[in-house]
């Protein structure tokens, strides 16, 4: 058995890569086969994940658009299909912000197929990005609609919005490795969007894994206290059983006894906004103390990172 203490990466790096790139880097955090990544991997990863109806992976890649409308009539009309999950913002005449994931551009396009501005910017999408409505059955204009003009806005220029914009268009993903109990609670943020190392799939027995189950050090407990040993001797029981269950069931099976102070991943992706509000919550005195202990140091990186915002 292994402990670790809990920690915390900000994927910014990972923000300057491709929309594939990103997707796929989250979406193996779930099976924990990083190791597959190549050069070649990430399109077929995205291909495969919209076949497979796995959508939650595809909303690991966020973009923002600038649409400029001819016609005040077509902006009228995308705020009347209110697309769900994607933000939308007039900061000029005739000129729309549009931020969303993957899957919130594909379901745009599912469910509003005739809105104009809905077709200019798949049709700008599929141009770029030929793997982008992979399975979505729905015909895509050619060559955009007359009169809206769409363009990609590079993340460079989202940071330069002015704050009340970019608390809203800025999406940051915080990749967490912390225990159980910890991501259960934060997985309650529902604005946000999530990945997790599954449980179902990872067998710890595997090489991979070292042979043995990982465990997030308690807090509560000084290292060498009475609690603390017998913290340690119930890790070392469960362990055993659950690698005994795995000789005869599958790791689903065998899960069923490990506790919440088991090692897992967990990927939250959400604009800055949303990163305020769980910031609020979640490192106040009353919050859960292994929470806080993350969220505190998170939430000063954050400060350094975007001052406008986080004041
Ligand atoms: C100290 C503490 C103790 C807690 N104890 C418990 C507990 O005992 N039991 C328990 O079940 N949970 C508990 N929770 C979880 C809590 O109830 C919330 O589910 C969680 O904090 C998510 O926060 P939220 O609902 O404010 O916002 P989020 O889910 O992060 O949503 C952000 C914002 O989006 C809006 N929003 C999102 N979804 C909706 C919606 N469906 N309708 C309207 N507006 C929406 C709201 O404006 C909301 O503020 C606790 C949380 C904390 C911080």
């Amino acid at each position: 058995m292994k402990i670790i203490p809990p920690s915390f990466t900000v994927l910014e790096q990972l923000d300057r890569e491709s929309l594939p790139v990103r997707i796929e880097y989250c979406g193996r955090v779930c099976y924990k086969s990083e190791d597959r990544i190549d050069r070649e991997s990430a399109i077929p990863f995205v291909a495969r994940m919209a076949e497979h109806g796995h959508n939650s992976v595809l909303e690991m890649g966020v973009l923002t658009l600038e649409v400029e409308c001819r016609q005040q009539e077509s902006i009228d009309g995308l705020f009347r299909c209110q697309p769900r999950y994607l933000f939308i913002d007039t900061p000029a005449d005739n000129r729309l912000l549009v931020t969303g994931s993957v899957r919130a551009f594909r379901e745009m396009l599912l469910f509003h197929p005739r809105d104009a501005v809905v077709r200019a910017m798949s049709s700008f999408l599929h141009q770029r990005h030929d793997w982008f409505f992979t399975g979505i059955p729905q015909e895509i204009a050619p060559a955009g609609e007359d009169g809206i003009r769409v363009s990609r806005i590079r993340l460079e220029e989202v940071d330069r919005l002015p704050a009340a914009l970019l608390e809203k268009h800025r999406h940051i993903a915080v990749k967490f490795v912390v225990n159980r109990a910890v991501t259960h609670e934060i997985v309650r943020h529902r604005p946000c969007s999530f990945l997790q190392e599954s449980q179902r799939y990872c067998r710890y027995s595997d090489d991979k894994f070292g042979s043995e189950v990982t465990f997030i050090r308690p807090l509560f407990f000084a290292e060498g206290s009475v609690e603390y040993n017998v913290w340690q001797q119930a890790m070392r029981e469960c362990e055993k059983m659950y690698l005994q269950l795995l000789e005869t069931c599958t790791p689903q099976a065998a899960r069923t006894v490990l506790p919440n102070s088991c090692k897992t991943e967990l990927i939250v992706y959400c604009n800055l906004a949303e990163w305020m509000h769980i910031f609020r919550l979640r490192t106040s005195k009353a919050a859960e103390p292994s929470m806080r202990e993350v969220m505190i140091p998170l939430q000063e990186d954050f400060r350094d990172r975007f001052p406008a915002v986080f004041r």
